[in-house]
């Protein structure tokens, strides 16, 4: 390499991890009743054998090999670029994979392709942060109002919201944001928790670990519905004797019902001072979410399924949701969830970040806590999700203390494995499989 060469990506490595949840039921609910959390694993390479950028998309496991496979088609789109192209100019290293048409006939901008677009923006995201030498969430909040808006694709939501009304709610965030990344640092960032609310689990092991969550801090607990109302009902009614009116129970139904059975099956859990329903019905479904909400007392939501800033623009926009789930690796990277978190902003609808999985939680907290900082300036009347699930595979994992999560100090976003996870977890050749996976590959 010539003595002051530009640092180049050199290569878009990809890896399939995929773990075996389903022997444990952990993560089952009404839709997905056998998840195996896996990731599509993406790593920027960079001719600094220092320095690197990671992202991933989640998927529940067969997904993997689709997901892998979008991957891969990135290749050409960023190996070969400087650094600077990519970390000075993010939102053009985005534009220049959303944008190009024969890879957008997929979507537009939505499933498969748009959520491996969104892996490796974030892996950008996260070679940024890295090279700053800060975490994610505070190279966001540090960056200038118009930096931010540079980054931000506005096609499709100019009727929502303008670059100028962006950047005024941005500017007038800017004179607290010390402050607030001192108070971050200090006292964290609320969470909840589903970790006692899985569909497989027993009554008896629900309640162990919903009185666990109180003791440790939690003030929202969720309960995953849906499969029978009468089990719903006792569940719910359970857990409320369990942990008293002062502790929030949030109910998910991850999709399950038409919008009349949404509103009957509701109906039945309304006396049980429910904090929200999640995913009542489908997630492209606008004006269904609209007429649960208008039916029934529970608040609604959705989002960790909803494909892009369009759809989230008119959820917005129709009254259709009174809070809402953001996915870290669902939309196309940071870029498009700082449009949908101004967005929310300008609605006044609460954001409660999805997590879980693999690597969920340490990649949304970064968005939740740049929101915090740089935008809102709220976080005690809403929390991000927490399930203390495979942690342990990522470098700098996260950390939760009395029910809050506390703000990572170290540079990137979180998103880095471990190499011997990625040895030891590749796909087919990582743990033993169940025998109905091991059929779904031949
Ligand atoms: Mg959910």
């Amino acid at each position: 390499m010539a003595k002051h060469a530009p640092v180049k990506i050199t290569a878009l490595d990809t890896y399939d991890i995929r773990f075996p949840t389903s022997r444990q039921l952990d993560g089952s609910d009404a839709m997905n009743p056998d998840p195996d959390y896996s990731a599509a694993y993406a790593v920027l390479r960079t001719d600094d054998p220092a320095l690197a950028g990671y992202g991933l998309a989640f998927t529940i496991g067969r997904g993997n090999d689709v997901q892998k496979a979008a991957l891969d088609a990135l290749r050409p789109y960023v190996v070969g670029l400087t650094l600077d192209e990519v970390t000075h100019d993010l939102g053009g290293f985005a534009a220049r994979m959303v944008g190009d048409s024969q890879l957008r006939w997929l979507g537009p901008e939505k499933g498969v392709m748009h959520m491996a677009i969104g892996a490796v923006i974030n892996a950008g995201w996260d070679l940024a942060a890295r090279r700053a030498g800060k975490p994610l969430w505070r190279y966001i909040a540090e960056l200038t109002p118009e930096q931010l808006v540079a980054t931000i694709d506005f096609r499709y939501l100019s009727d929502a919201l303008t670059p100028d009304e962006a950047l005024q709610m941005l500017r007038a965030a800017e004179p607290a944001k010390s402050a607030r990344i001192e108070q971050l640092l200090a006292e964290g960032y609320p969470a909840y928790t589903t970790s006692p609310g899985w569909l497989g689990y027993t009554d008896e092991k629900m309640l162990r670990l919903a009185r666990e969550a109180v003791a440790d801090g939690f003030r929202t607990i969720k309960l995953k519905v849906g499969l029978s109302v009468e089990d719903d009902v006792r569940r719910c009614s359970l857990v409320r004797q369990t942990v008293g009116p002062d502790v929030a129970i949030a109910v998910d139904a991850n999709q399950r019902w038409d919008v009349h059975a949404a509103i009957d099956w509701l109906r039945r859990l309304e006396g049980f001072d429910l904090a929200w329903i999640e995913e009542p019905t489908s997630p492209d479904d606008v004006l269904g979410h609209a007429a649960i909400r208008r039916a029934v007392s529970v608040p609604v939501s959705t989002g960790e399924h909803t494909q892009n800033r369009v759809i989230f623009k008119q959820l917005f926009q129709a009254g259709a949701v009174d809070l809402v789930q953001i996915d870290a690796a669902r939309v196309g990277g940071v870029n498009e969830n700082l449009a949908i978190l101004l967005m929310a902003a300008k609605f006044g609808v609460r954001v409660f970040p999805h997590a879980g999985g693999v690597g969920l939680c340490e990649l949304v907290q970064h968005l939740a806590m740049a929101d915090f900082v740089a935008i809102t300036g709220r976080k005690d009347d809403r929390a991000i999700e927490f399930v203390d699930h495979l942690h342990e595979h990522f470098d700098d994992p996260v950390t939760i203390r009395d029910g809050h999560y506390l703000a990572p100090t170290a540079p990137g976003f979180s998103a880095r494995m471990h190499e011997s996870t990625l040895v030891e977890y590749r796909f087919p050749d990582g743990p033993v499989w169940s025998e109905q996976t091991v059929a779904a590959l031949h």
